[in-house]
């Protein structure tokens, strides 16, 4: 297996509330993207991020890792008013024996298969847009220029409990996976985060991911993890 990932603050924004951490001698890689006013955001991330190193060292037990997160940050949030409310999106992924990939995630970042050529989305994102285009009312390519397209319907720290979904893939030789925040994800076209997955996996490639969101505004912080089978 083979580990890389970035982050960037994006053109646009004062502050970078995304956070990363790859462990590729257990193999397994998270992504979060804080929300919160003053600094809740990078609070709730960078604690997301480092309670699941910190659980994942003892356990290696995803479920748990992210409930201990949710469980810290809310009785954070409580603290001060200044963190009030403050939350973060996770996507942990773990691999076991080089082919099984086990997504936990919780919001709108996003975790991707890259395989045979075909880039398709692992995870589902727990937002209002994405309950909009599940009941009909609004299609995909409406969702990526509405009004409430930032708006998750989960989040990790806002609320004593949290609910986590799990999604298994069996990996194949040179499949990839892509984890990422929305600022990837809402910004780059999948063509185009295909099209430069499918040049060949290596340093470069987050940097050229992380690149085609600036070049498309960069309105948002970007963070990419690739893992390759
Ligand atoms: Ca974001």
């Amino acid at each position: 297996m083979r580990f890389f990932g970035g982050t960037d603050q994006g053109l646009l924004r004062p502050t970078n509330q995304d956070a990363y951490y790859i462990d590729s001698q257990k193999g397994w890689a998270v992504v979060a993207d804080g929300m919160g006013g003053h600094n809740g955001g990078e609070t709730a991330s960078g604690m997301a991020v480092e309670i699941i190193r910190k659980s994942m060292e003892d356990n290696l037990k995803a479920g748990s890792a992210i409930e201990e997160a949710n469980k810290r940050i809310y009785e954070k949030s409580l603290e001060s008013p200044s963190l009030s409310g403050m939350g973060t999106t996770v996507v942990l992924c773990t691999v076991s024996d080089d082919k099984n990939a086990v997504v936990s995630h919780v919001g709108d970042s996003r975790a991707y298969i890259f395989s045979n050529g075909e880039l398709k989305q692992i995870t589902t994102d727990h937002s209002i847009v994405q309950q909009l285009i599940e009941s009909g009312t609004i299609t995909k390519e409406q969702a990526k220029h509405h009004p409430q397209r930032n708006l998750i319907t989960r989040a990790v720290g806002t609320e004593r409990d949290v609910k986590i979904d799990f999604n298994e893939v069996e990996l194949e030789n040179g499949d990839v996976i892509l984890i990422c925040s929305d600022g990837l994800s809402s910004y780059v076209d999948e063509r185009e985060i295909a099209g430069i997955i499918n040049d060949g996996v290596n340093e470069k490639t987050v940097e050229k991911l992380i690149d085609a969101a600036n070049n498309s505004g960069g309105k948002d912080n970007v963070t990419v993890v690739l893992i390759e089978a």
